[in-house]
């Protein structure tokens, strides 16, 4: 039993229930919300608020929002959100892959500090506490600065227990990369969840990532690149070699985003891949699961007991 930060104060962890792992409220750039909020499209709070009641009613008690500020983290949005619709959201620090250019010459410790500062103080002026630390990598691997931001939230998870996702690009292993500067940095990596990792199919690396004693973000479905099938495959293998207990399925989903002109993937096609919104886990991915031959032992942990694990640090 541990008590972590939720958007709407101190939550035990016992209360978690079924936790999607890696989502977003809201996802843009930063200082979107404030300045151009008619990029993310009319009605926002209706629109998320409506959808996660239909989360709410389907039975998804938690999401971690991964929104870092640099992809336009607004705490009050969030955290309104979570107490309308009934939710729990966790919310988060440290930074995706847009780190500014004025962030030459700051150290570690500097972000650190900032980081350690949502977590024990809050976020933008307002007593919400983040209750997760973020760092991104992705194809080109740990660049220079992202290095940075990667010690800094190292750092902050030391002096605050907070644990640590990755953003990561798993089809080039950046996660080896990733978890070399962790292990200097002397993080024990049973606080530490890889995300993206069915971005691949390559089960002999993600259980090298498990066997490091990262719990795993199964965390894009339906994703792109790889099938939604494919992807579930990769999952059953890793449920048949042992590992259920730290797998965390998700979605990364988007419920507002900047709503483009000229957008990669239409709306219609959005939700012809994903009609179910937060309930694909359950009535998609859990259904390839069955009939994979996965138990229904198995599958009502999925989504409980690992995120629990994880959060509480047990
Ligand atoms: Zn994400």
């Amino acid at each position: 039993m541990a008590t972590i930060n939720s958007v709407r104060g101190p939550l035990d962890t016992a209360e978690l229930g079924f936790t999607l792992m890696h989502e977003h409220v809201m996802l843009g750039f930063a200082g979107v919300l404030p300045n151009y909020p008619e990029l993310l499209g009319e009605n926002m709070m209706e629109v998320v608020v409506d959808d996660l009641k239909k989360a709410k009613a389907g039975g998804i008690d938690t999401i971690v929002d991964a929104t870092t500020i640099d992809l336009g983290r607004d705490i009050n949005l969030i955290a309104e959100a979570s107490r309308q619709s009934g939710v729990n959201i966790i919310a988060c620090s440290g930074w995706w892959m847009d780190v500014p250019r004025f962030f030459e010459g700051i150290s570690p410790d500097q972000l650190a500090e900032l980081f350690i500062r949502e977590i024990e103080e809050g976020i933008a002026g307002t007593n919400i506490k983040a209750g997760i630390l973020k760092s991104a990598s992705d194809l080109t691997g740990v660049t220079p600065a992202q290095e940075v931001v990667l010690r800094g939230v190292a750092r902050a998870h030391l002096r605050t227990g907070v644990p640590i996702m990755l953003h990561s690009y798993s089809p080039g292993q950046v996660g080896k990369q990733q978890l070399a500067i962790l292990n200097e940095e002397r993080v024990d990596l049973r606080r530490v969840k890889m995300d993206h990792s069915n971005d691949t199919t390559d089960v002999e690396y993600l259980i090298w990532i498990l066997e490091q004693g990262c719990y795993l973000g199964m965390d894009r479905y339906p994703g792109r690149n790889v099938s939604p099938q494919a992807r579930t495959k990769t999952m059953k293998a890793l449920i048949d070699a042992g590992y259920a207990d730290r797998i965390c399925p998700s979605h990364d989903r988007l419920v507002l985003r900047v709503m483009a002109d000229n957008p990669m993937i239409t709306e219609e096609e959005r939700l012809r891949m994903n009609p179910h919104g937060f309930l694909y886990m359950k009535k998609v991915v859990f259904e390839q699961l069955r009939e994979m031959g996965v138990s229904e032992e198995i599958i009502n942990r999925l989504c409980v007991d690992g995120p629990r694990s994880f959060l509480e640090g047990a």
